[in-house]
């Protein structure tokens, strides 16, 4: 019988084949011959001793013992061209994997997408880092793939529910990604894989009868009688259907607002805010990893902190281990940062989201938005960093730039003005300004308490090397559309399903696409 074996190894054993199945059978007793093979079943980093160790659940296959490999295959999907069609508003993970679970139950997909194509999308990226310039319908978080197209395609998740984890997993393995991400206990795709991942899941939808309309904003939901009838376009279409997955993520202010004026019912929800922190990753690799030079055989090290500052958790969010610092606006007058890392994390620097919980009672001073009030603190902030980092007293020529506000960590926590930024990597560039002044007053003093409580855990992390970006704004949707919890129905609305990030359903890639297919789901159940 194959055996089943938890064990930690140093990294260059992990690391080489060889020297991992010449460890195991001294462990097991045999000759290195006698093992046909070795399967990872999970692979995780134990940083907390100097020596760093790999923790590995491993199958060891012996010569004659039957093994096979676990080939990953797509489900068995029918072609639907003629099936009851179901809008899918919003080609992010939540779109796309209902989009596929409606396929897989035998009803078409239309999904309707503002922004362009992957590779479309790539030109207007550059314009925003290159030449200031934000398309409205295409950018970091418009497009085909969503917000976590070009992003550092992290795949973990809070959710408990493992075995809906794993099948979002396998099916990425099965359009394409590393089988690496069903083994790492963090697994990463990288923004220069994810594309053509979520160019072939694009292309199964077609292949198999269903619609993917790109340049296509939905400005109108339709309905009748409190049952949804359609939407329209802005190029003035209507397309009909009865049954609507709503998935347009966190940053289609439009569609908020759009929910807001018809009286279909919104609340505004809690959501987090900060700056984006950037450290050379050798500081990193070294306070993770303890050691001057991370050696050829760890990654990039990841960190991870939480600490209750001034009654609010303050977090890192988003961290991006050798990555790059995004201009991630969606509107022009905002500056908004977020950041990628290419699959191998090889950029010189490590960037997080440095965030602060929110409480609905810090959006009173735009109570006036009842249900959009976090939205438009969130959107005042935004705006307000771009006109600072903008130079407001000088030219309008110069505002209209995606510089961001930037400031040393220990400058801010000093209150200091700094009196250079390095270059960092945030393309756009940035302007040295006071922090204090992007924040309202509460957030900034818990952000320099919290600064100096994170160098306290990591030594090395307060330092006047590493570079604040402000703000780190988009963390999770400011409005919730209420939905009922036993159908995913909006409350109001017949036919209406609220999903994914945007509806308040999701934080992230892989929760966005379990909530997209449980939509799918509960549309099938109604229609059994
Ligand atoms: P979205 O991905 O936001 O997709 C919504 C889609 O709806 C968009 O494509 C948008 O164009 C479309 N849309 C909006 N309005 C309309 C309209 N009116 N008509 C038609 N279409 C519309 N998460 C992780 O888990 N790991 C990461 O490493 C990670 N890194 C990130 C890095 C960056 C730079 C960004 C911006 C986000 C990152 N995230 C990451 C967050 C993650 O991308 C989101 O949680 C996830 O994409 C949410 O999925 P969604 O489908 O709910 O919404």
């Amino acid at each position: 019988m194959p055996r089943e074996l938890l064990l930690q190894v140093t990294p260059e054993i992990a690391a080489n084949e060889l020297l991992l199945k010449d460890y195991l059978s001294k462990q097991i007793k045999v000759s290195p011959k006698e093992i046909q093979h070795v399967a990872i079943l999970k692979r995780s980093i134990d940083a907390r001793q100097k020596a760093i160790k790999i923790n590995l659940k491993v199958t060891i296959f012996l010569q004659g013992e039957p093994f096979q490999e676990n080939k990953i295959e797509l489900p068995v999907y029918k072609n639907v061209s003629s099936a009851q069609e179901v809008i899918v508003v919003g080609a992010g993970p939540a779109g796309l994997f209902a989009a596929l679970q409606l396929i897989e139950l035998g009803l078409k997909p239309i999904v309707i997408e503002r922004g362009k194509d992957v590779r479309g999308r790539r030109r207007d990226l550059k314009a925003i880092n290159v030449d200031h310039i934000v398309n409205e319908d295409s950018n970091y978080c418009f497009g085909e793939g969503g917000a976590g197209t070009y992003s550092d395609g992290k795949l973990y998740t809070r959710s408990k529910k493992r075995g809906d984890v794993t099948r979002i997993l396998e099916l990425l393995v099965a359009f394409g990604a590393s089988e690496d991400i069903l083994i790492e206990a963090h697994p990463h795709i990288g923004t220069n894989k994810l594309p053509k991942i979520i160019e072939d899941i694009r292309n199964k939808i077609i292949e198999f009868g269903g619609q993917v309309l790109f340049d296509t904003r939905v400005t109108d939901i339709l309905i009748k009688n409190n049952e949804v009838a359609g939407i329209v376009t802005q190029k003035g279409d209507t397309i009909v259907a009865n049954k609507l997955i709503l998935a347009t993520g966190h940053s289609a202010r439009d569609i908020f607002e759009l929910l807001d004026r018809k009286k279909i019912f919104i609340e505004a929800k809690p959501f987090a805010l900060g700056v984006r922190a950037e450290h050379s990753q050798t500081l990193i690799d070294s306070i993770q990893y303890s050691c001057d030079y991370r050696g050829e055989h760890l990654p990039p090290a990841p960190y991870s902190i939480v600490k209750q500052v001034g009654g609010r958790g303050m977090y890192s969010f988003c961290m991006c281990p050798g990555g790059v610092i995004a201009p991630c606006a969606t509107s022009p007058g905002e500056v908004v940062t977020n950041g990628w890392s290419p699959s191998k994390r090889d950029q010189i620097t490590a960037n997080s989201g440095i965030v602060i919980e929110l409480k609905l009672e810090d959006f009173k001073p735009f109570a006036k938005f009842g249900a959009l009030a976090g939205m438009e603190f969130q959107k005042s902030i935004e705006q307000k960093a771009w006109h600072l980092a903008g130079h407001s007293s000088v030219s309008e020529q110069a505002k209209q730039t995606q510089k961001v506000p930037a400031q040393r960590m220990v400058d801010f926590t000093q209150n200091k003005v700094s009196s250079d930024i390095p270059k960092t990597s945030y393309v756009p560039g940035t302007t040295s300004v006071e922090m204090g002044q992007v924040f309202p007053g509460f957030l900034s003093q818990i952000l320099r308490e919290g600064f100096q409580e994170f160098g306290k855990s990591m030594r090395g992390y307060l330092t006047n090397e590493a570079i604040l970006h402000a703000p780190e704004s988009r963390t999770s949707s400011p409005v919730r559309i209420p939905r009922n919890p036993e159908t995913y129905e909006h409350l109001q609305i017949k036919g209406l399903y609220p999903c994914g990030e945007g509806a308040g359903y999701a934080g992230g890639i892989i929760s966005a696409a379990i909530d997209g297919e449980k939509c799918a789901l509960m549309i099938a159940a109604t229609l059994k």
